[in-house]
């Protein structure tokens, strides 16, 4: 195990790698999973490795979608499981979603890992082994769905996604929210709900978000969804990574 010093300035960007450096040790990360780390943390950097305010705002709009979802379907990939996997069970409690395991590199090694890694943390059910819908528009290994999970899923969440595959999700008609710290990213421009944040303090405040919302009136959580502008957030983000501020007007 890996020693960093409490009073580090970056103690909890530097845990966090250590995180996914385990997840590929374990076989649940994928060596491009580094790399997409390395992406996020320059962009965690420029945003000062906090929620700005928009990114609130987009949680809360998540937890309401979330919650208002006939079917909704929580994608988990090497990263998500190597970084938030209890946290992504209990968002699945707290929203009553399903969990599906969705790699870009698919393996059924890799697959099985992750489902197994998921239950080690609290999972009951969990889908994507079975693979047997297509996501249309994508090529063949990469298209895999379960097709009674996110294959028949009304909003999906897909954290740190890949853009052709989240452009293709968002174009079968699901409401998709993406986590994702870079606003420029096909993944978070082709989303309705685009959360700007780092994946380990966004699926907690979702979730705090989503327990807050728990008995709110449709009427209230549709209100949070209908006033909720991705573009704004989109902007906002961009401008706290421009300025330095917290990218409110
Ligand atoms: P594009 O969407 O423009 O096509 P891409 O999909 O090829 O880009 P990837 O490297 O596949 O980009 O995806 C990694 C994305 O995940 C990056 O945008 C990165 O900022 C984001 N990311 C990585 N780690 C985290 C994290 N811990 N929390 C949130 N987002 C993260
Ligand atoms: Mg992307």
């Amino acid at each position: 195990h890996v020693d960093v010093p409490e009073d580090h300035p970056r103690h909890d960007s530097l845990l966090t790698r250590h995180r996914i450096e385990d997840g590929v040790d374990r076989g649940i990360t994928s060596r491009q999973g580094l790399i997409a780390q390395g992406r996020g943390e320059a962009y965690d950097y420029l945003l000062g490795e906090r929620t700005i305010p928009s990114a609130d705002e987009a949680e809360r709009a998540a937890a309401a979608q979330l919650l208002l979802a006939d079917h909704p379907v929580l994608s988990v990939n090497g990263n998500v499981a190597a970084l938030v996997p209890e946290e992504m069970v209990e968002l699945a409690e707290v929203v009553g979603a399903e969990l599906e395991v969705n790699l870009f590199n698919r393996t059924e090694e890799r697959v099985a890992a992750i489902a197994e890694y998921l239950h080690e943390h609290g999972a009951g059910e969990v889908k994507g082994l079975r693979a047997d819908g297509r996501i249309p528009g994508l090529s063949h290994e990469r298209a895999k769905v379960d097709s009674d999970g996110i294959g028949d899923a009304d909003v999906v969440l897909v954290p740190l996604e890949d853009g052709d595959r989240a452009e293709a999700l968002a174009a079968t008609g699901k409401v998709e929210i993406v986590i994702d710290l870079n606003p420029l990213s096909r993944s978070a421009q082709s989303a309705a709900i685009p959360v700007v944040d780092n994946i380990v303090r966004a699926v907690p405040n979702i979730t705090r978000h989503a327990r807050e919302l728990a008995d709110a009136p449709r009427d209230e959580l549709e209100a949070i969804v209908a006033d909720f502008d991705r573009e704004a957030a989109l902007a906002a983000a961009e401008r706290a990574i421009r300025t330095g501020g917290d990218g409110e007007e």
